[in-house]
């Protein structure tokens, strides 16, 4: 916390930070999709995770492009927040050994990393609007597109096949 005072000075020190943090969330998430994928039973939640995984390695070169738009440096910073949304994932789905309820308890946990992403792109997406960045606000509002349209998939999903065999 010493951190954010002590660096964060203005509107765009704060941005900045921001946008490293998604960076690095979106790494992470980059690195934990695999297991979930491998994980999943249903048919329509793995390849609706398959799909997203790609499209995540298009949202980490958005961002890289954000940060040259921006004249920074390509630099992720710890976010605690995702850390502790995969590591809770990781243990939920260690647990449970029923496959369909599995499925379930995944699909809850790649909701939550949507939404986690949802807050930060709405967030830097307006930011940088009020920075007089029209140029990196569309690309962070494409990055958002594509994680509400995923949420939209999996909510879908919920409603349909994955929670109704978990019961
Ligand atoms: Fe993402
Ligand atoms: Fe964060
Ligand atoms: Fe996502």
């Amino acid at each position: 916390m010493g951190l954010f005072s002590k660096d964060i000075k203005t509107k765009d020190d704060l941005f900045v930070h921001t946008l490293r943090d998604i960076y690095y969330a979106e790494q992470q998430i980059t690195k934990a999709m695999p297991k979930m994928i491998d994980k999943a039973t249903n048919p329509s939640l793995k390849q609706a995770l398959e799909r997203h995984a790609t499209e995540t390695e298009g949202q980490i070169r958005r961002l890289e492009q954000v940060f040259e738009q921006h004249g920074q440096a390509v630099k992720g910073v710890t976010c605690e927040a995702i850390d502790g949304i995969l590591k809770e994932a990781e243990h939920l789905m260690g647990d449970v050994a029923d496959p369909e309820v599995r499925d379930a308890a995944m699909l809850a946990s790649a909701q939550a990393v949507e939404h986690y992403e949802i807050t930060r792109y709405g967030t830097l997406a307006t930011w940088a609007e009020e920075l007089g960045r029209p140029d990196c606000a569309s690309l962070l509002r494409q990055n958002l597109a594509e994680e509400e349209k995923m949420d939209e998939s999996l909510t879908a999903l919920a409603k349909s096949s994955v929670n109704r065999q978990a019961a």
